[in-house]
Formats: C-alpha cells, structure tokens, sequence
C-alpha cells in the first residue's frame, strides 16, 4: 500500500489550501473504512470508523496489536458522547466540563452502535474529546467517531514526531498527517467510570490530584505502578509489554551521585564486553555519563518537558541500536507519575536502588 504522507499545522485554524485539501482527503479516507495516522496533544493516533467493525479490524492489523487491547474512541463534541454511551453519570458530566476538551479518557457503558471490535470484546467504550485543532477537524470531517491507538507498532514506544509514525506505518495505512511534534508526549489519562468509585487505570497528564477535586473519591488501579504480570489489569492494554525500546531498560533510582556513579561502573562494564550503551537523564547530571549515547529529557524540575521528550527519547536509542540503557529515576507527584509509569513499563520493572 502506498502511503499518502501530507504536512500540516497545527497551531493555527486559519489553514492553507493545501491543508484543507489534505483534511478532507483524509476525512474521505476515514468515511470510506480505511486508515489515517493523525496528531493530537497527547501523541499520535492511528485513527478509522469508530462505528465501522472492519476499520477497526485494520487498526489491530496494522499495528500488530492483540485484538482484546480496546480502542479509544475520540469525538469532537459532546453531542456526540450520547449515542455511543448507555448512560451518562454525573461524574462524566463533571470531568468533561472540567477536563474536555484534553487529555482524558473516561471508560463509560457502550451503546449498540459501538462494534466489539472497536472496544476489545468489552460492554464498555473508552471515550476522549481532544483538544487538537487538527484532531478535531478530522474527527468532524470523518463521522465523528475515530478509533485510534497510538500510531506505533504495538510494543514500541508512541510517536511524538511524525518521523516515527512513518517508520513504524509506512506501507501499512492509506494516510500520515505530519502536525510536527506533539505537546504534551504521554497518552491520555484513563478513568473507569464503570466501578463504583471513579478508578484511574492509566496515569497521565490530568493527574490523580486534579480528579479527586473535580469529582471527590477516586481510586488508583493496583497495577498501575507495579508489575503487573500477575494480576488482570481493568485496561486490557496495559499487560502487554509496552513503550520499549529494542535495547535493555533499567531504572537507577537513589540519591544523585550514587546514581551517577553506579551508572558510570555499569558502563565500563558493558565497554569491556563491548555493548553498546546508552543513558536517558536530566540537564544537571547528563555530562558526567560515559555511555556511548546519552540523552538529557531535560530539568529535572520541569515535568512537562521530561513528559514531552520521554518517547522521543526512547525511540532514539532504536535509531543507534543501543544496546543496554540506563535511565534516572523520577519523582511521582503531577505528572512524574505518569512519567514514571512508562518508564517503569518500558523497563519491564527492571528498578535498581542504589
Ligand atoms: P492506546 O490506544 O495505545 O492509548 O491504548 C488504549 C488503552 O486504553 C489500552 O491500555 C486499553 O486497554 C485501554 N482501554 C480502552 N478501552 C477500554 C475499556 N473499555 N476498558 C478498559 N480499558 C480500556
Ligand atoms: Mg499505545
């Protein structure tokens, strides 16, 4: 298949010809049943029919991804939200005024005209309203209902720049739309609203705390920051290794200099067995390791850039086949929590205290 790659901006809503152009074919595209991968603020998404079963066939497809690993459906309105959903709570309600559109997932009931396929076999939907202005466009353009993952193969990390969306699904989908980079760099925060008290599944850019004050009582899924191999967790997705690189993870977490140093002496280890090895830390201590890649997410202090280039970052490492990584530990209040939770899958609870 021969894949249709287009530019567009994301900043602005004033666009170019061009851009409209390249909108509306691809909206076309959606309508019809096929595949386009598009930007959103959180990452990318590989976005079909929402309401069209084969579409979302052709998202597993494309991505590799185990059929029972459910879809987000992403609207434009909250018009849209009442004919896919049996019921809308009060806490729904609440958590969209407050947080749509954005960052946040809220798994509801589905209604009849949300196939199994698009939800994994599940009676229930994941729902998001983003605030793109290109996703937006193109969710209006096509129906208003698209399903999206993030437009990586499954297992890697998702894209954030254009570049790995063409690595991962050039040849495989009808359609890119290159917005560029992402803002925000993690995938959406999931709550159920299913269970009897609002549970967060999936940890991300509207934190833990932020729900709690627009909602009241909020639990945490006990899979969300450990290993979870051997419980079922309620997002399906989440047990499949997920967010990693080729090379081999592990997290060092203990106080700076004793993680600089036990860094450093397990570099000179791999040397010597002539491993090729990489590092992902901050902007106060990147200088000091010996890895053969190493590569700042930047001040520590600031989360949202760590956020942002986290799976860049990750991707990198796959570019120059390293080998064995190292990364710093971070702290889990805000959106560290999130940060960390990638991080810790990606390593597959490889943690190291020093
Ligand atoms: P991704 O599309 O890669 O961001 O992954 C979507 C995540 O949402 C996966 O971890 C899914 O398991 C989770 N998810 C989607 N729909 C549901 C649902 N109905 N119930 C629970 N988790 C869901
Ligand atoms: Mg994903």
């Amino acid at each position: 298949m021969k894949t249709i790659i287009r530019k567009i901006r994301r900043d602005t809503g004033a666009y170019t010809e061009q851009e409209k152009e390249a909108l509306r074919l691809a909206g076309n595209i959606i309508r019809e049943g096929g595949l386009v991968a598009f930007p959103t603020e959180t990452v990318y998404g590989l976005g079909g029919d929402a309401l069209n079963p084969a579409s979302s066939r052709k998202i597993y497809a494309a991505k590799g991804r185990p059929s029972d690993n459910p879809l987000i459906v992403h609207i434009a309105d909250r018009e849209a939200l009442g004919r896919i959903v049996r019921d809308i709570p009060e806490s729904a309600v609440k958590l969209a005024d407050a947080f749509w559109p954005g960052p946040l997932t809220m798994i509801l009931e589905k209604s009849d005209p949300v196939p199994r396929e698009t939800t994994g076999g599940l009676d229930t939907v994941a729902v998001r309203m983003p605030s793109d202005p290109v996703a937006r466009e193109l969710i209006r353009l096509s129906g208003g209902y698209i399903a999206a993952p993030s437009a990586n193969l499954s297992g890697k990390p998702s894209p954030t720049v254009a570049k790995y969306v063409v690595q991962d699904m050039d040849g495989r989908i009808d359609m890119i739309l290159d917005g560029g980079d992402v803002e925000i760099g993690l995938e959406s925060t999931i709550v159920d609203l299913t269970s009897p008290v609002p549970t967060v599944l999936r940890p991300g850019y509207v934190t833990v705390q932020m729900l709690r004050e627009t909602v009241g009582e909020v639990q945490e899924d006990c899979t969300m920051m450990r290993d979870d191999s051997g419980q079922a967790p309620k997002a399906p997705g989440m047990k499949y290794r997920h967010y990693a690189p080729r090379g081999e993870l592990t997290v060092v977490d203990g106080a700076r200099e004793d993680v600089v140093n036990y860094i450093n002496t397990q570099i000179g280890l791999l040397r010597a067995q002539n491993k090729k090895s990489g590092v992902i830390g901050t902007d106060a201590d990147i200088e000091r390791y010996r890895a053969d890649v190493c590569r700042s997410v930047g001040d520590r202090g600031s989360e949202d850039t760590v956020a942002r280039r986290l799976y860049r970052v990750l991707r990198e490492f796959d570019d120059e086949d390293v080998e064995v990584i190292y990364a710093e530990a971070f702290d889990t209040d805000g959106i560290g929590q999130a940060v960390m939770n990638r991080l810790l899958k990606a390593a597959g609870y490889r943690v190291v205290r020093v």
